[in-house]
C-alpha cells in the first residue's frame, strides 16, 4: 500500500515537473483539437510525431562540448519548412520532452511544438503515440523517426542518423500528409542496423 502511495507521489511529481517546464518553455497546456477553424471552414488536423536525436541533428553535427542537446540549424529549417507546407501541428515524441531541460532546449532552439505525447515508462514509444492518438481526432498523422523502436505498423518516415532530416525525407513527409501518397518511407532493416552502428561511433547516442 506503501510502495502505491508512494508510485503515486512520484508519478505526480513527474507530471508536475514536465508541466513545470512546458508552462516555462512556453508551451501552452491546451490540448489540440481533432480540428481547427480556418476561415468558414473546418480542418481536420495534420500531426507529425517528431523525434529529434537523428532528426534535427545528425552525428554531422558539430558538437564539440557533447551538450546531450543539440540542434542543427539546417535540418530545423527544413522541418520549419515542412510545418509551413503542410500546416501540421508539431507533437514531441522524442525523450527530450519528459527532461524540462530538453523541453527548455526544445524551446531556446525554436523547435515548433504543439503538444508531447505521454510519458509511460517502461512502454515502447509506440504505445505512447497510440494513447495521443486515441485522445485525438487526426486527419493524417506520420512518425519521423530514426529508430525503429516498434514503430513498424504506423506511418514512420525514418531519417539516417547519419544525416538526419533530408530533403527527400521532408518531401516524402509532405506528400504523405497532403494525401498524395500512402506510402512511408522506412530504412532497410539491415541498412538500419549499419547505420545505427556506425551513428554510435561517431557519436549520436539515440
Ligand atoms: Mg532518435
Amino acid at each position: 500500500m506503501l510502495a502505491k502511495q508512494q508510485r503515486a507521489q512520484q508519478g505526480a511529481r513527474q507530471v508536475s515537473a514536465v508541466g513545470q517546464g512546458l508552462r516555462r518553455a512556453g508551451v501552452s497546456r491546451r490540448r489540440c483539437a481533432g480540428a481547427t477553424r480556418t476561415g468558414d471552414s473546418v480542418r481536420a488536423m495534420r500531426a507529425i510525431f517528431l523525434d529529434i536525436d537523428g532528426v534535427l541533428n545528425s552525428s554531422r553535427t558539430p558538437n564539440p562540448r557533447k551538450f546531450p542537446y543539440v540542434v542543427d540549424p539546417g535540418l530545423l529549417q527544413r522541418l520549419l519548412s515542412l510545418q509551413q507546407r503542410t500546416d501540421a501541428q508539431v507533437i514531441l515524441s522524442s525523450t527530450w520532452r519528459y527532461d524540462p531541460v530538453g523541453l527548455l532546449a526544445a524551446k531556446h532552439f525554436g523547435i515548433p511544438f504543439n503538444d508531447v505525447i505521454p510519458d509511460m515508462p517502461g512502454e515502447p514509444r509506440k504505445k505512447e503515440i497510440t494513447s495521443w492518438l486515441a485522445a485525438h481526432s487526426l486527419e493524417r498523422y506520420v512518425v519521423i523517426d530514426d529508430e525503429d523502436d516498434d514503430l513498424d505498423d504506423l506511418p514512420l518516415f525514418q531519417p539516417s542518423p547519419g544525416d538526419g532530416l533530408s530533403d527527400e525525407l521532408a518531401n516524402g513527409v509532405a506528400d504523405y500528409l497532403e494525401g498524395k501518397t500512402d506510402k512511408d518511407m522506412r530504412r532497410n532493416r539491415i541498412v538500419r542496423a549499419v547505420q545505427n552502428v556506425q551513428a554510435m561511433l561517431n557519436g549520436h547516442s539515440g
